[in-house]
């Protein structure tokens, strides 16, 4: 007799449910402390997955098969016995798990702002990050999750908890004549990636060398720099939903990528936890020098010598010079994207300030470079005692030490506001705001 789905099943001697929707994909609800699920979801793609189906179809020894009936009342019961603890001073279970009181942000952010999270922690693995994901949940506790800090502007302490990304790893998933598919953990250093990936002559990522940050924070923003973004080498990334526990899997589709932009900056806001991120790349890549000074930087080679290494080194160069080390002076980068204006809103600009700096995209659009309005809007170099405008690199807000958010929030706004009122462009901030009222 066919098998109508979805079919229903527990876990013998455990609490454990399952659904199964078909051949191909199974949904697994673990109990997890107080009225809390972990919700995986399985896909049929691999083998470990595709014997774990069937073997929950087939209700075989260790499963049980369960009518709809009965598998509502399991779910209900459980559910029905939820109860909320506060967040507060944490228990001796909960500190040696890893969690931490009162840590002060500034060690963890590039900006060095003091601001400090009520509770912390770092979690190495995917059953990490559901732990503290049901931690915060059962409390109701507000949930920041961090990855270098390198794109974020404090605003005020974290009334809530931290969830620092910590999962390390390289793994490669296929290799197929040049083509070089890799997976690595959303804990790892996104340079030492990049570097990883050149020793070992896997080409692609070569211009997006000396980025800050870690790798799951990549797709955030679709990272991008000297003509290439990480979408050009994006294969796919893993996440897991911050409400459910349950693990999927983006392709570049779902993940939206645009300008400074993914899904994960705008609808699907908050809701995962991105734990590892695959690359496709390949050890013939074309060199990408077109952009900015890299072939200045490369002159004294013989072009025909040029390798992606020499890039690389060229580009880590250039951004040494151009841009603050965060480790000598607090900034997160750009703070502001360049904005992109229709052909016709351009023209007009650039009728009135010929020299404007752009950038003309394949999609018809201008790219204005923000960090030259700013410049002749004559905030370059600025100063406000504790923080200011960067001297050589106006798109970049700098914290000389003892700053808050809100002051460098105020200035940033100041820009806007100015920029606006001199040119009509709205300035939007890269960077991400993280507790503002
Ligand atoms: C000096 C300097 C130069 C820079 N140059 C560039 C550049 O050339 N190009 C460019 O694109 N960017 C640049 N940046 C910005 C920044 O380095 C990147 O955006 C980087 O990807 C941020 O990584 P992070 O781990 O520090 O993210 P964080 O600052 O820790 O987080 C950024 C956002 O992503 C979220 N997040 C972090 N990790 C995860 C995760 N695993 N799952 C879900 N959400 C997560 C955070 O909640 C936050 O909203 C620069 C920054 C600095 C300081």
């Amino acid at each position: 007799m066919p098998l109508k789905y979805p079919l229903y099943r527990a876990l013998a001697g455990s609490e454990t449910l399952y659904r199964v929707d078909g051949l191909r994909h199974l949904m697994e609800w673990q109990p997890l402390g107080i009225g809390r699920w972990l919700v995986h979801e399985h896909y049929a793609d691999l083998y470990p997955s595709q014997v774990l189906i069937q073997a929950v179809i087939q209700a075989q020894e260790g499963y049980v098969a369960l009518t709809e009936e009965e598998w509502d009342v399991r779910l209900e019961q459980r559910t029905a016995s939820t109860q909320r603890p506060s967040i507060g001073l944490l228990a001796e279970d909960e500190i040696a798990q890893g969690f931490q009181e009162c840590v002060d942000l500034a060690d963890w952010t590039t900006f060095g702002l003091s601001a400090h999270a009520s509770h912390w922690i770092t979690a190495r693995n995917d059953d990490e990050v559901r732990s503290a994901l049901a931690w915060s949940n059962e409390r109701d506790a507000a949930l920041l999750v961090m990855g270098g800090g390198s794109n974020m502007l404090l605003h005020s302490d974290w009334n809530g908890l931290a969830l620092h990304v910590g999962i390390r790893g390289f793994r490669v998933l296929k290799e197929e004549e040049n083509r070089v598919d890799v997976v690595v953990g959303a804990g790892e250093n996104w340079h030492h990636w990049v570097m990883v990936a050149l020793e070992n002559g896997w080409h692609g990522l070569e211009n997006l060398a000396l980025i800050p940050g870690q790798v799951g924070a990549s797709p955030m923003q679709n990272i991008g720099a000297y003509g290439v973004e990480l979408k050009d080498r994006f294969l796919w990334l893993e996440a897991i939903e911050v409400q459910s526990g349950a693990l999927k899997r983006f392709d570049g589709a779902a993940c939206a990528f645009g300008y400074r932009e993914s899904v994960f900056k705008s609808s699907e806001k908050g809701e995962w936890v991105i734990v590892r991120v695959a690359f496709a790349l390949d050890r013939e890549a074309p060199l990408q020098t077109s952009y900015g000074a890299i072939q200045q930087e490369l002159k004294d080679l013989p072009e025909s010598s040029w390798t992606h290494l020499d890039v690389a080194k060229a580009i880590m160069r250039i951004r040494s010079t151009k841009l603050p080390d965060p480790k000598e002076l607090g900034n997160a980068g750009s703070f502001f994207k360049n904005p992109v204006l229709p052909a016709a809103d351009f023209e007009r600009l650039q009728n009135a300030h010929p020299q404007v700096a752009h950038y003309p995209q394949s999609d018809g659009g201008i790219k204005v470079a923000a960090g030259w309005l700013i410049e002749q809007a004559g905030w370059k170099g600025l100063h406000r005692g504790t923080h200011g405008v960067h001297e050589n690199q106006a798109l970049v807000l700098v914290h000389y030490g003892g700053a808050t958010g809100a002051e460098i929030w105020q200035l940033a706004q100041d820009i806007m506001n100015d920029v606006h009122a001199k040119y009509g462009i709205h300035l939007e901030p890269e960077v991400n705001q993280i507790g503002r009222n």
